[in-house]
């Protein structure tokens, strides 16, 4: 049996490098070893992810329906800057371990209740 040890071959991390900055692929590794990204997932079959900063706790969407301006979304202020305003930068750090993670299967889950998940979103968003 092997260990669930995140350790990406080289061949991953270079292909991720032809696309997004090194430092962002490395952080977003981190990110998935430290187990920050939370997988939410209600009563009712409904996930959203979430991932853990230094600073806050950013949810993250990815996935998100065809036809909008961009299928991912995180609330960082990297994704603002660098990808929405800029387009530096394909997706942040937060973005890419989140599909990381959720292709690995590699996140941390946890249940809500109606009430949290609406709570933290109206939070959220209220207080931009
Ligand atoms: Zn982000």
């Amino acid at each position: 049996m092997s260990t669930n040890l995140l350790v990406p071959d080289a061949q991953t991390i270079l292909k991720l490098q032809a696309i997004l900055p090194e430092t962002v692929v490395l952080a977003a590794f981190d990110i998935v070893d430290r187990g920050n990204v939370i997988k939410y997932t209600t009563s009712w079959g409904h996930t959203h992810y979430e991932v853990l900063g230094s600073l806050a706790a950013y949810p993250v969407f990815i996935d998100l329906q065809a036809g909008t301006a961009t299928t991912m979304y995180c609330s960082c202020p990297a994704f603002t800057y660098a990808v929405l305003t800029s387009g530096t930068h394909l997706m942040c750090k937060h973005i890419l371990a989140t599909r990381i993670a959720k292709q690995l299967q590699l996140y941390v889950q946890r249940g809500v209740e109606e009430d949290f998940l609406t709570n933290n979103i109206v939070q959220h968003y209220t207080n931009h």
